[in-house]
C-alpha cells in the first residue's frame, strides 16, 4: 500500500504545481495588460500635450520673408496664458539685464519689491 500512497502523493504534487503555474501565468497576463494600459494612457497624454502646444496662438511677427511668424507664443505655465503673444525668437523671453548698471537697478527693484510685499 506504501507504493500506492507514494503514487497518490506524486499525482497530487503534480496537480498542485500545475494549478500554481496557471495562477502564475494568469497573474503575468494581468500584469502585461496593466502595463499595456499604462503605456496607452501615457501615449494619450503625450498626444493631448502636443495638441495643446499646437493649439497655442501663433507669434505673428513679420519675418524677413514678409510672412507672419508661425511659431507658437511662449507660454506662461503658471497663468496658462501666453507671456506676451510672441514666440521665443521674437521677444517671447527676456534674458535679463546685461550691463552692471542694469543689474544694479534690477537688484534695487527686487529689494524694493520685497520690502513692499512683506
Ligand atoms: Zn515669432
Amino acid at each position: 500500500m506504501a507504493g500506492a500512497d507514494n503514487m497518490m502523493r506524486r499525482v497530487l504534487a503534480r496537480l498542485e504545481s500545475s494549478a500554481m503555474q496557471r495562477a502564475i501565468d494568469a497573474e503575468m497576463q494581468r500584469q502585461l495588460r496593466r502595463d499595456a494600459a499604462a503605456r496607452d494612457r501615457a501615449e494619450a497624454e503625450a498626444r493631448r500635450e502636443a495638441s495643446r502646444k499646437a493649439n497655442r496662438p501663433r507669434c505673428g511677427a513679420r519675418t524677413r520673408s514678409g510672412s507672419p511668424c508661425r511659431a507658437p507664443a511662449v507660454w506662461d505655465k503658471s497663468r496658462g496664458a501666453p507671456v506676451n503673444g510672441r514666440c521665443r525668437m521674437h521677444g517671447g523671453l527676456s534674458t535679463g539685464p546685461k550691463s552692471s548698471a542694469g543689474r544694479a537697478r534690477a537688484l534695487r527693484n527686487l529689494v524694493q519689491y520685497r520690502a513692499a510685499v512683506s
